[in-house]
């Protein structure tokens, strides 16, 4: 007698609703990004609102692609802010780009674990393969290997779990950190303007916060490397033991270059370990004019950038390359036997990070190099540059405005400077930003440098055109003359 339960309450959807759906989600992907200009960039939905317009409990039967994907384009698509909006300047741009989208999409179907050459050797190789090309397109020499996270706040904590894996006499792996007493305090720097994934990274690696060094910048928001040396210097004075330095190329708020060259002097003499975060600005690298900017950087012992920041692919994928893969081969791997395979000379993704499930991201990756080519890529990032570059220009010649710190890439940061106090001049910024977000035409971030807000318009996205670019700066001035 079988116990088993009768049809149809068993397997997937058949497969004529599902062909049917999918057809449906690539025409709402397509109609989406052909119109996603006509949404107000920044959402306007109240808190609560999303989870008020739907059932608070789980439905007791199966309910129709047909439906669900209907209340998808009623509830969901509406309330979100739109990065791929060609208004979308604030933070870093995003966008999924057509070769991105269909890649993620085929990565859900295949579900793949990527986790073993074994179990899914297309994916391991062609995370190989991509990582070599995406190499090769930045210019970075050949011992650097590429390793493909979510994100440069994991690829960044890896890096720097790699520099704590390698302190000779440490034997991290074996005895931790705590109750050590001849552990002498371990010391990371970067520079005060570096992201908060570093913080994050020292302080989830047992390090401690206060073992992180913010060393001031410069006029241009670049690290000032004689004050590294001090800070090295005394921290070796105090018998504590500095271990890494990160550098930026590329800062969150100012897009500004830590000194690399020099900070890779320093590393080289006091033996720590150099890691690069190019989260942003690493992807720039593939035009040669850009990569110049980022020399010095191919000396480092880690490099991190993000293809989903600004290479036109899906969230989620960041590139971490490291110039000894053994080393961070012998920090992560650990084969229990129910992992151990029989082949040998092959890659088994598992060992070079904490994760053990992955996912097949190179797919995408593999498909935006495709799909727009070396050529194509460039010139996009050029495009995106020259136009915050122009942007730029018009606020220096706008009386009443002025740009506060160097352009590199395609992000300016810039303030309008009304009469009056430097409060009350905080508070006309913070009031224009306010107007044009609420326009729904452009949305822009801001920052604070050397204790001022400052507004931010950075240009990323693949669907921006000049146009958009002019409009913001209208909308900027309009809301500057209102307030
Ligand atoms: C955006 C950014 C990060 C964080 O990137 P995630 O992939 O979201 O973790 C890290 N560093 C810099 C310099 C960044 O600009």
């Amino acid at each position: 007698m079988s116990t088993l339960p009768s049809a149809p309450h068993v397997g997937d959807i058949p497969p004529a609703e599902f062909r049917a759906a999918m057809h449906r989600a690539a025409d709402l992907a397509a109609d989406y990004l052909e119109h996603v200009g006509e949404y107000p960039v920044l959402a306007r939905t109240e808190p609560g609102a999303v989870r008020a317009a739907l059932p608070a409990a789980p439905p007791e039967r199966a309910e129709p692609m047909e439906a669900i994907l209907a209340d998808y384009k009623r509830i969901v698509e509406p309330n979100l802010t739109h990065w791929n909006h060609p208004g979308f300047m604030a933070y870093f741009g995003i966008t999924g780009s057509g070769p991105g989208i269909v890649g993620e999409t085929l990565a859900a179907a295949l579900n793949v674990n990527a986790m073993l050459w074994r179990t899914s050797p297309a994916a391991t190789e062609l995370e190989e393969l991509v990582t070599d090309w995406m190499r090769q397109l930045v210019g970075l020499p050949e011992p650097f290997r590429g390793h493909i996270n979510d994100t440069a706040s994991v690829s960044s904590f890896i890096a720097l779990a790699v520099a704590r894996h390698r302190v000779p006499g440490l034997n991290i792996r074996a005895k931790g950190l705590a109750g050590r007493p001849e552990v002498p305090g371990l010391t990371v720097y970067c520079s005060d303007q570096a992201h908060s994934s570093i913080d994050k990274a020292v302080i989830a690696l047992g390090l401690g916060h206060e073992n992180l060094r913010k060393i001031p910048v410069d006029d241009a928001f670049r690290m000032d490397v004689a004050s590294l040396d001090a800070a090295i210097a005394a921290d070796r004075a105090a018998g504590r033991l500095p271990i890494a330095v990160v550098a930026t190329a590329g800062t969150t708020s100012t897009t500004s270059v830590d000194p690399l060259p020099a900070i890779a002097d320093v590393a080289r003499r006091e033996g720590i370990w150099l890691h690069v975060d190019a989260a942003y600005a690493g992807n720039a690298a593939v035009c040669p004019e850009y990569r110049a900017l980022l020399q010095g950087w191919e000396r480092a012992d880690s490099i991190v950038f993000n293809p989903h920041k600004w290479l036109f692919t899906p969230v989620d994928c960041s590139l971490l390359y490291v110039r000894d893969v053994e080393l961070l081969r012998s920090a992560f791997s650990l084969v229990p036997e129910y992992l151990r395979t029989p082949e040998t000379g092959v890659t088994n993704l598992m060992d070079y990070g904490i994760q053990l499930g992955r996912r097949f991201r190179a797919l995408k990756l593999w498909m935006v190099i495709r799909g727009f080519g070396a050529e194509g890529i460039r010139e996009r990032i050029r495009l995106h540059c020259a136009l915050g570059r122009e942007f730029a220009e018009w606020v220096a010649r706008e009386p009443g405005f002025e740009v506060v710190a160097p352009v590199p890439f395609s992000t300016v940061c810039f303030r309008a400077t009304p009469r009056g106090s430097p409060e009350s001049q905080d508070a006309a910024n913070e009031r224009i930003l306010a107007r044009v977000n609420d326009s729904g035409r452009v949305f822009l971030s801001h920052t604070q440098l050397r204790g001022r807000l400052v507004l931010r318009l950075t240009v990323g996205n693949l669907r921006t055109t000049r146009e958009h670019v002019e409009r913001a700066w209208a909308l900027i001035r309009e809301a500057a003359s209102a307030s």
